[in-house]
């Protein structure tokens, strides 16, 4: 492979690989890669411009993508996938995100969180199995859908959920008030509350279900960035589902969460981040080694000041990248290089073990894109605030890191609080009592109105007891 990147026939008008850290990919990782750029520069860059316009989602960018084997990019060879691992998918988000179109990357996340869940329970499941080996060959296009509209960025509390065993299957309901791909997608990977609920939040379970099973209304999706994705609310009315759509047995659903919607949500989706930051580096390169000013003779890039700019964007980039990578390769040690055949034991879960690393990785990568789409507009003045440089899409794009769940502010809570306080702290499903907050608060009560306080408990533990 050649050394210089290459832009069809010409060199790379943007950063070269000088400032990649193309080390931790290998030969064929390399090839993917160059693939990726050139797809991107024919196929996935135009329709990003066209998907950001219409709001329209970026198929066409998947069928291209499917061409070349990339939708079953770490399927197992004897599925027909490429049997890659962690870091190709990373690479691979990164690429798309960088050179070709930030919508397609976000769609391309969560297919692969979906495929992730798919891969995680497929041993003993037809139903999953066959759409495994289709992927590329038919172009299934899978997402994610768990947030719930009762309880926002909390995607891991579905309030508005529930499922049943029933004659012939499962009768379930959800309410997703995002999806990506939402109304697109052939396949959704869903989460509710167990059958047989008993009113513990954390007991839920994953199902698959089909395009003709959802409720979408893509009509009403708009938003700043992103526009090609799609990202509208999601009803399963109630539907009747056969047996095997229960992905993985009843109540493996806070383990698929750890063990895989989040660790690959969180890898992918930064490295979506990271590649947005680098498109924009790409152009901020081109335009101000472009633009004159006559008066002083001078290159925009000849300032220092817009040398400085440059000069941290690429910095904290890749300080980002760099736990990026280093979290894919160390989920690529953990689990033999993407073996999903160590999942045939129900309770191996070595991607969990990485969590508190991963929520750092999307909150770096979430904080610089920020940092990065300002300081990029900046260096290239009013003419980057215009759409025709691709610096305004992309900075549009690139705020969707910060709030989608879980969002930064509860990331680094979740950092800050279990580094002081413990894991078991976090109470992601609202159980424990804070016995601090709550002494400190009837400290405050006078004599009456302790008495009051306590006479309605005493009234709902009686209700509680009578139910
Ligand atoms: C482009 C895009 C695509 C998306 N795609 C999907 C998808 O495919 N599937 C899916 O399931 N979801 C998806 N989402 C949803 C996303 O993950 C969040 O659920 C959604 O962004 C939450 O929005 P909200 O208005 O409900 O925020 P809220 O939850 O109401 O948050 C509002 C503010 O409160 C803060 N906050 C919330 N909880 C806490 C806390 N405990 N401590 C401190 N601060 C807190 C938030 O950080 C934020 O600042 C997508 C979102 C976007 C923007």
């Amino acid at each position: 492979m050649s050394d210089v990147k290459k832009w069809g026939d010409e060199e790379f008008w943007g950063l070269g690989y000088e400032f990649d850290p193309q080390w931790i990919l290998t030969p064929h990782q390399k090839e993917l890669q160059a693939k990726l750029i050139e797809l991107s520069r024919t196929t996935l860059r135009d329709n990003a411009i066209e998907s950001d316009k219409k709001l329209l989602f970026p198929r066409k960018n998947f069928e291209a993508l499917a061409k070349h084997g990339f939708l079953g990019i770490f399927v197992p060879k004897e599925l027909g996938g490429m049997g890659e691992n962690h870091v190709a998918a990373a690479m691979a988000v990164e690429t798309i995100a960088r050179y070709g179109c930030a919508s397609t990357a976000m769609c391309y996340t969560m297919h692969l969180g979906a495929v992730a869940a798919a891969l995680f329970r497929h041993h003993n499941n037809k139903t999953l199995t066959d759409i495994l080996r289709r992927l590329d060959k038919d172009v299934l296009i899978g997402t994610l859908s768990f947030s719930d509209p009762e309880t926002g960025s909390h995607f891991w509390y579905p309030i508005s959920s529930g499922a049943e065993k029933v004659e012939g299957g499962w009768k379930v309901r959800k309410k997703a008030s995002w999806t990506t791909s939402g109304g697109f997608a052939d396949w959704y990977v869903i989460q509710t509350t167990s059958p047989d609920f008993g009113g513990n939040y954390g007991d839920l379970s994953c199902w698959l279900v089909l395009k003709d099973e959802v409720k979408a209304e893509p009509s009403k999706w708009d938003g700043l960035g992103l526009r090609g994705n799609q990202s509208g609310t999601l009803e399963v009315d109630n539907v009747v589902l056969p047996p095997d759509r229960m992905v993985g047995p009843k109540g493996d659903g806070a383990l698929a969460n750890d063990e895989c919607v989040d660790p690959f949500f969180l890898l992918c989706s930064s490295a979506c981040w990271n590649g947005i930051a680098l498109g924009m580096i790409d152009i901020a390169k081109r335009h101000t080694t472009t633009k004159k000013h006559v008066d002083v003779g001078m290159r925009v890039c000849d300032y220092p000041t817009i040398q400085d700019y440059v000069g941290e964007a690429i910095i904290d980039t890749n300080a980002s990248r760099a736990l990026t990578f280093q979290m894919a390769r160390a989920m690529d040690d953990a689990t033999n290089n993407c073996d999903w055949s160590i999942h045939k034991d129900l309770t191996a879960a070595p991607r969990a073990q990485t969590l508190p690393w991963m929520w750092q990785v999307k909150f770096a990568a979430a904080k610089n894109v920020a940092h990065v789409t300002d300081k990029m507009l900046h260096a290239c003045g009013g003419t980057g605030y215009k759409p025709g440089l691709g610096i305004e899409r992309y900075l549009r794009d690139g705020k969707a890191g910060w709030v989608m769940g879980p969002t930064n502010e509860v990331l680094r809570q979740f950092v800050g609080k279990s580094a002081l306080l413990g894991f078991e702290s976090l109470d992601y499903w609202n159980t424990s009592i804070n016995e601090r907050v709550l002494a400190n608060e009837t400290k405050k009560m006078n004599s009456s109105q302790k008495k009051a306080f306590a006479e309605k408990l005493l009234a709902e533990a009686q209700g509680k007891a009578a139910e």
